[in-house]
């Protein structure tokens, strides 16, 4: 029962002193509400699905075996996901919305529209003592995950943007990429700095057990393996380990996860690729929330940057029980993406509005005293 029924119960009585009770209770309780919704959350976790729709998110409710996490939210808004320039995005204008708060042209990652660097969120909370990470379920320099730590005019730069991930705020990152550290052209070893720097460094398996250093978790040469490629628990269970990792920090965290793999199956054009990938997501989505359920100082944000596909689910001919699910292209399109919140702050987010209020919101969150 929701605090309002419960204050309708309370209140039905129609006596004159039982409704100056009613209404001190009333008073009360919408104070109560007021100093929840004004409370500031500790930690924010964005989860990103990289080219995930509506009806992507509604295939996770007909195609999954457990209950949608999707349904835990209360609230929900609508992102505008156009680049500067062009009406439909890529990830990288779109994950720099996101990161930097501009809209800019399609392949930059953390640079404005005349190609200058902007300060991250990431770069903008270390400097008072909070932490970050990321996991993925690509390589950790793709264009998603790059744009919140690297600056440079093309995301497929990946050997400068490798550079700029070994000197970044970032205190935790999981994910594919391994190729980009090691046997560079350059001759540069960047999986022995980032031991200078202070990281733990693992390329195997995800590790169970994590020390206090920063951990960079590299597990594929470029992008994580599919799901059906027995990808596993990895995106909840390095999700997990982060969480962990990161909550240690007394300031407070920022950690981006993205489910990477939900735009590849859209590009591809394949329906049970996509699926898998958001059921996947989904799965790391009810971990979230149990976590910041128990937390209690955690705002959970799920959003995407675009839609891929021009996915549906349509009837088989007549026949109205049987879903049929088919792409109209093998690009992204210019469709307006569903915004998930919950935990403190999340009031926030309800409503329509550009892909950059969403930086604006996170910033103005972490920057409240
Ligand atoms: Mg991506
Ligand atoms: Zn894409």
């Amino acid at each position: 029962m929701c605090i309002f029924e419960t204050l309708k119960l309370i209140c039905m009585p129609s006596h004159f002193i039982k409704t100056l009770t009613c209404l001190t209770i009333c008073t009360f309780s919408v104070a109560l509400i007021t100093a929840q919704t004004n409370k500031k959350p500790k930690n924010i976790i964005l989860l990103v699905g990289d080219g995930m729709g509506l009806s992507e998110i509604s295939s996770s409710l007909y195609f999954n075996d457990k209950p949608s996490n999707f349904l835990r939210f209360n609230t929900v808004g609508l992102s505008m996901t156009s680049s500067s320039k062009e009406l439909i995005t890529d990830s990288a204008a779109g994950a720099t919305a996101f990161a930097v708060g501009i809209k800019t042209y399609n392949g930059a990652i953390g640079l404005d529209e005349n190609m200058n660097p902007s300060e991250t969120i990431v770069e903008h909370i270390a400097k008072t003592g909070i932490a970050s990470g990321l996991v993925v379920t690509s390589s950790v320099v793709h264009a998603t995950p790059a744009s919140f730590y690297a600056h440079q005019e093309s995301r497929r730069m990946y050997d400068e943007i490798a550079v700029d991930l070994v000197h970044s705020k970032l205190d935790f990152f999981a994910g594919g990429g391994l190729q980009f550290f090691q046997n560079r052209i350059d001759g540069q070893d960047l999986l022995q700095q980032l031991k200078d720097r202070n990281y733990e460094v693992h390329t195997d398996v995800l590790p169970q057990k994590i020390s206090e250093k920063k951990q960079a978790i590299l597990l594929a040469p470029n992008g994580m393996p599919k799901m059906s490629e027995n990808r596993g628990n990895f995106l909840t269970n390095a999700t997990m380990l982060a969480i962990g990792h990161l909550s240690k920090n007394k300031e407070g965290f920022f950690l981006l996860v993205e489910g990477s793999q939900i735009d590849w199956g859209g590009h591809d054009n394949d329906a049970e690729y996509l699926i898998n990938e958001i059921i996947d997501f989904d799965k790391t989505i009810g971990a979230v929330l149990d976590f910041a359920k128990n937390n209690g100082e955690t705002l959970v944000i799920v959003t995407a940057d675009h839609e891929t596909g021009g996915f549906s689910l349509s009837a088989d001919g007549i026949n109205y029980n049987k879903i049929i699910a088919s792409f109209a292209t093998t690009g992204h399109t210019a469709t307006m993406v569903p915004v998930f919140a919950q935990g403190p702050g999340e009031h926030l987010f309800g409503g329509i509005y550009q892909n950059t209020n969403i930086y604006t919101l996170m910033k103005q969150l972490f920057d409240q005293k």
